[in-house]
């Protein structure tokens, strides 16, 4: 019922020539791939020239962040209506390094999930806990106050035909991938908070997803897909990824 999501964060990577490369090998490759929605996240500047690239091709294209206002004196900032404008579908919110590295809180997060929303994106919602916390034992209480803080501002309703992306952040960039039974936990735990809506919810993984790990991360019940960032800046490796959750859907 759900139908598999594979979405690459490019994140501040490459230049126009090298995304636009790395577009046309998506492109050339993804024909092949079916049951499977595929979305890429680049550079905001490089939205334009990918979104020609990859808009025939059926791939998908979203920001990476976008600004809670709507317009106005915000120097630097992208609103939801430019995203959409310039021929976006998604967008990633509350992704762990936007928390960590221009500190998003919940309510800054849940602010640019209704922006979002409200211009006809569909926000990628991302959660998950420091190694830390899941040492201390907090990981289920952790991802339960972020996603709660979007249901509490946006309404349960929206949260469910949003996206959500559990990224454990250790997971991140480092190798280290969370293995599937972990990971099935959170998404069970992250489904149930979503209520009976939430069967139709598509919920991501990311961190560290690679081809030769994919495959026994989609098997699991209530991971719909994945959120990639490294792995997604290599086309052929992205497509292999791509292919591994049609092949379990
Ligand atoms: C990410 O940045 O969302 C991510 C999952 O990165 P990586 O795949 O490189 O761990």
């Amino acid at each position: 019922m759900r139908k598999p999501l594979v979405a690459g964060n490019w994140k501040m990577n490459g230049s126009l020539q090298s995304v636009s490369q790395l577009a046309a090998g998506i492109r050339s490759g993804c024909a092949d791939i079916d049951n499977v929605e595929l979305l890429v996240c680049p550079p905001s500047v490089f939205i334009p020239p990918v979104v020609q690239v990859l808009a025939e091709a059926g791939v998908a294209v979203g920001g990476q962040n976008l600004s809670e206002h709507a317009e106005g004196a915000y120097t630097g900032e992208v609103s939801a209506d430019m995203l959409l404008g310039s021929g976006c579908s998604h967008v990633i919110v509350g992704h762990s390094e936007r928390r960590a590295l221009y500190g998003e809180c919940s309510h800054t997060v849940a602010r640019k999930f209704m922006a979002a929303q409200q211009a006809g994106l569909i926000p990628i919602l991302c959660v998950g806990e420091t190694l830390e916390q899941r040492e201390a034992g907090n990981t289920l209480s952790v991802v339960a106050e972020q996603l709660q803080a979007v249901v509490n501002a946006a309404g349960l309703d929206k949260v469910t035909e949003a996206v959500v992306a559990y990224e454990p952040v250790w997971a991140i960039g480092t190798g280290v991938t969370a293995t599937p039974e972990q990971a099935q936990e959170v998404h069970q735990a992250i489904r149930s908070q979503l209520g009976a809506e939430g069967v139709k919810t598509r919920i991501l993984y990311g961190g560290s997803v690679k081809s030769s790990n994919a495959a026994e991360i989609f098997a699991k019940a209530d991971i719909d897909g994945a959120l990639v960032g490294g792995a997604s800046l290599d086309a052929e490796e992205f497509l292999k990824i791509c292919q591994q959750a049609q092949t379990n859907d």
